[in-house]
């Protein structure tokens, strides 16, 4: 099992594969107000830059699992080269159903919420994970404006206008959950272009070494079309916020 080649050479530059941006990391991690020695489990931990730099300048230690072995091997170079063996791990395999023992302080998913089969499921799989009083970390699309019509919806990559809610009524989907949400740090248009403009560069150098790849036509359809559909877009109706 692996993570489509598509979405490695798309995100091929990209140690972040979310919209959040290096410094919005820092203050996610500095707002959990934890000690160094902190345990952390990041279900889909891409290459791993969330736990390397929180390890590096929080004292955090931790295990991310994901299924990319693209994302994976990178996140186990980062670690060297942030010097934070010895603090964090990484598996490479399906995180859904994941669950470690003994339970750890802070339990992630930052940007992969279909492992749970959505954010109610991903909440419950982390909390079996989760000591008691600890604290969950969700990173989930919000719409910054509600879609007017079905095409608008697919033009974000969503299935529907009903495959995302409004940031009020996410965070009230938490509290329906029994949870308290206790802050949170989102995404802006500023670092949705750092996560997404940054892919069309990515996309671009490919194709220009690798025209004969079987994947080309694709990757030319994208590069041609990905750009002024995020910007009438996901640019425009998609947010995304991290909560613990
Ligand atoms: N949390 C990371 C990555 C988010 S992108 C970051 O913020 O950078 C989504 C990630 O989910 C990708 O790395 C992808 O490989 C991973 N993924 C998708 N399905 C998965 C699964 N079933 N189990 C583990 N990881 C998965």
């Amino acid at each position: 099992m692996d993570l489509p080649r598509i979405f490695t050479i798309r995100e091929s530059g990209h140690r972040i594969h979310n919209p959040l941006t290096p410094h919005k990391f820092a203050v996610l991690g500095e707002a959990l107000r934890l000690p160094p020695g902190t345990r952390v489990l990041d279900l889909a931990s891409g290459s791993g830059e969330m736990l390397c730099t929180w390890a590096r300048d929080l004292g955090f230690t931790g295990t991310g699992v994901d299924v990319s072995s693209v994302f994976t091997a990178q996140a186990r170079d980062r670690a060297v080269e942030l010097g934070v063996t010895d603090r964090v791990e990484f598996v490479h395999g399906d995180a859904t159903g994941y669950v470690t023992d003994p339970p750890v302080d802070v339990a992630a998913c930052v940007g992969a919420t279909w492992i749970g089969d959505g954010v109610a499921g991903t909440a419950e799989l982390l909390g079996r994970s989760l000591r008691p009083g600890g604290l969950m970390l969700i990173g989930e699309p919000y719409w910054r404006r509600t879609p007017p019509d079905q095409e608008t919806a697919e033009g974000c990559h969503a299935t529907g206008p009903s495959d995302f809610l409004l940031l009020h009524e996410l965070i009230e989907q938490f509290g329906d959950l029994g949870y308290d949400v206790v802050e949170m740090v989102l995404a802006d248009q500023d670092s949705w272009d750092r996560y997404c403009a940054a892919q069309w560069l990515n996309l671009r150098r490919w194709l220009d070494r690798n025209p004969q790849d079987e994947m080309a036509p694709e990757v030319r359809a994208e590069l041609s079309t990905e750009p002024a559909r995020y910007a009438r877009y996901m640019r425009e109706y998609l947010g995304w916020g991290s909560s613990p």
